[in-house]
């Protein structure tokens, strides 16, 4: 299950090499090329998926399994402050690559880095338009 024109299919094979700091049968964690911040890395699935709606619920569990087990392991070993888990889904949310990634990002008292959003100020009545959009009555 990979696409000839992918990129990260052909990083997540060996095909392309990359700064690898986990790999399994199913998994590889690379370094990212434009990091964030220092040790800014990326879970690929070696299978092509090209967002969170396309995989499979079970790869969804053990991808938050390995985030977890790989934040564990940076945390120890970069001496990091805290960290954000980043996953961009769509062009308008800010995906760039289409295979499916899931950012790891270290992050570091006054790294300068930002990493938000800018605060909304709904109403309650919004709020609750948008609660029974979501979720019904
Ligand atoms: P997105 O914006 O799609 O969530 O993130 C794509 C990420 O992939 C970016 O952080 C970018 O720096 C990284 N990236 C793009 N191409 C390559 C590459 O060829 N190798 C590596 N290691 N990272 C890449
Ligand atoms: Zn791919």
């Amino acid at each position: 299950m990979v696409k000839d024109d992918c990129i990260f299919c052909k990083i997540a094979a060996g095909e392309i090499p990359s700064k690898t700091i986990y790999e399994d049968e199913k998994y590889r964690v690379i370094l990212d090329l434009g990091p964030a911040t220092r040790g800014h890395a990326l879970i690929l699935p070696k299978n092509h998926y090209a967002n969170l709606f396309e995989l499979p619920e079970e790869d969804a569990k053990e991808v938050i399994c390995l985030a977890k087990k790989m934040a564990t392991i940076m945390k120890d070993k970069l001496g990091c402050d805290g960290f954000n888990l980043v996953q961009n889904n769509g062009e308008a949310a800010g995906q760039t690559v289409f295979h499916f990634h899931m950012h790891l990002i270290p992050r570091y008292e006054n790294d300068g880095q930002e990493i938000g959003w800018k605060p909304g100020s709904p109403s309650q009545d919004e709020l609750e338009e948008i609660k029974k959009q979501i979720a019904g009555e």
